[in-house]
Formats: structure tokens, sequence, C-alpha cells
């Protein structure tokens, strides 16, 4: 059975990378993100690779928006049965200087966003028998200088998750959320850009930190992705898994 896999904030980074790794694992894939036109490239790189891809725009963060999204993948691609919300923003400041627009904006895309998605998804879910939710946390949520928002919503999310595999387990659901250390990505260039320094001096002196060596790559992410919506991880639920070249706790 082929089964169909919505991913937020697909257009590129993480999204992008867990878009194609679902594909490549059999799923169709739904491709959402913030313009339509952004979808397209993750979109056409699952086609290549013979996969069945949809682009979508919405805001996760607009009620409507998010119901009308999953309406559409209903009728375009079948009801999805995987959820991964991975959309994000960053508006990083410390405290003293961070806007109410600062932290109402993380929160309406990481918290309201994944709430609203997967309050639209779960009742097709339910109807299977059978889903997977991922939740993008970030080792952020264990607290970071700069991040009060950012922190706070990473640390909610995976209050939300738990609370999802509490509730929807029983109708053959689980829900994990991964967080992800520092991958390189658009939103790291963000950071250095903040930071005043090139990503290379910034990436150069994150992996001198990491057991491991190096800085994470998306693919890294999207094969932790891939496990937990496998049909192998059906007794893996309410977890978060850090994935950052090394524990975090
Ligand atoms: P990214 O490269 O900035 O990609 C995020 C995508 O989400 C962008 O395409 C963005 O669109 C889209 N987006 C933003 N707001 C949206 C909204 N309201 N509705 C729909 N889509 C929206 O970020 P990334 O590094 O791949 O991060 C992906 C996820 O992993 C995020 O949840 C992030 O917090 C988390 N994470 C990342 C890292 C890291 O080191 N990169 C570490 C820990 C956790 P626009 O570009 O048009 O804004």
């Amino acid at each position: 059975m082929t089964r169909t896999a919505l991913v937020t904030g697909a257009a590129r980074g993480i999204g992008a990378a867990t878009a194609l790794r679902l594909a490549a694992d059999g799923f169709r894939v739904a491709v959402l993100d913030l313009r339509e036109q952004d979808c397209e490239e993750t979109v056409d790189a699952i086609r290549a690779a013979g996969g069945d891809a949809l682009a979508l725009d919405a805001d996760v963060g607009d009620t409507d928006a998010a119901a009308a999204a999953v309406a559409r993948v209903v009728d375009e691609l079948g009801a999805p049965t995987v959820l991964v919300n991975n959309a994000g923003i960053l508006r990083d400041n410390l405290l003293f200087k961070m806007t109410e627009n600062d932290w109402d904006s993380v929160m309406s895309v990481h918290l309201r966003g994944a709430f609203l998605m997967t309050r639209a998804v779960q009742k097709h879910q339910v109807e299977a028998g059978w889903g997977r939710i991922v939740n993008l946390s970030s080792t952020s949520a264990l607290g970071n200088r700069g991040q009060a928002n950012y922190a706070t919503a990473k640390a909610g999310i995976q209050g939300f998750t738990k609370t999802l595999a509490f509730e929807l387990g029983r109708y053959g659901i689980t829900a994990n959320a991964v967080a992800p250390g520092f991958i390189g990505t658009d939103m790291i260039r963000q950071t250095a850009e903040r930071m005043h320094i090139t990503y290379e001096q910034f990436v150069e002196a994150a992996a001198k930190e990491i057991p491991v060596g190096r800085i994470g790559v998306p693919e890294d992410i999207a094969n932790a992705v891939s496990f937990f919506c496998s049909e192998a991880a059906g007794f893996v639920n309410g977890q978060v898994l850090y994935v950052a070249g090394g524990p975090k706790a």
C-alpha cells in the first residue's frame, strides 16, 4: 500500500531532504512551504527519482490555510497518514531586545503551526488506523543564549509530542520528535549573519565542539525521521531523539 506523507517547510534544508528521503522510502509526498513555486525544486527531484509529489503553499500558523492544504493533499495525493512538522523560523535576540513580534512569530510557526497541522491530519490517521507524526525540536530546547522564543517553542514541541503519543497511540499512531544539533542549512547562514561572522567561520567553530568532528547535514536528520515513519518503529512512541553528533540531555 502506498501511503502519503506531508512535510512542512519542505522547500529547502531539512524539510527538502526529508521529503526526498520519504519519497525514496516509498511514500507519496506533499511538499508544503510558504510559496508553492519554492517547492518545485523538491517536487522535481522527487519526480526525477520516480516518486510522486505535490507542491503546496500554506502558512502553517494560519487555521484556514492549514486546513485547506490538508484537504488539497487528500484530494490530489491521498489522505496523509504521515506528518512531519518541520517548518520553522528564527527571530533570535537577547531577551532585553526581543520584541513581542519576535516572540509571537516564532510561537505561531513552531507551536501553533504544529498544532494546526496535526489537528487537521490526525482525523485521516485515525480513519486509517495508522499514522506517524514527527515533530522537529532542537538542541536549543535545552536553553540557548539569544533564543528565549525559539528554545521555548522547541521545548514546547517536546511536550506536544509526548501528549500526542498518549492520546493517539491507541489508533495505531505514533508521535516522536527529532531534535537536531547544528545542521548546515539557510537557517544557520542567518545565524552567522546575525553574529557578523562568515558561514565558514561559524561552521569551523561549531565542528570543533561536536564529538564526531563535523556539523550535520540535512540528510542526517532525514534518516532519523525516516526511521520514526517506518513500520519498524511502531513501538517507538513519544520519544525525543537528539541528532547532534554527540550526547545531549
Ligand atoms: P530552513 O532552511 O530555514 O527551512 C525552513 C523552511 O520552513 C523554509 O523553506 C521556510 O520558508 C519554511 N517556513 C517558514 N515559516 C513557514 C510557515 N509559517 N509555513 C510554512 N513554511 C514555513 O530551516 P532548516 O534549518 O531546514 O530547519 C528545519 C527545522 O529544523 C526547523 O523547525 C528548525 O527549527 C529545525 N532545526 C534546525 C536546525 C539547524 O541547525 N538547521 C537545528 C535544530 C532544529 P521561507 O524560507 O520562505 O521562510
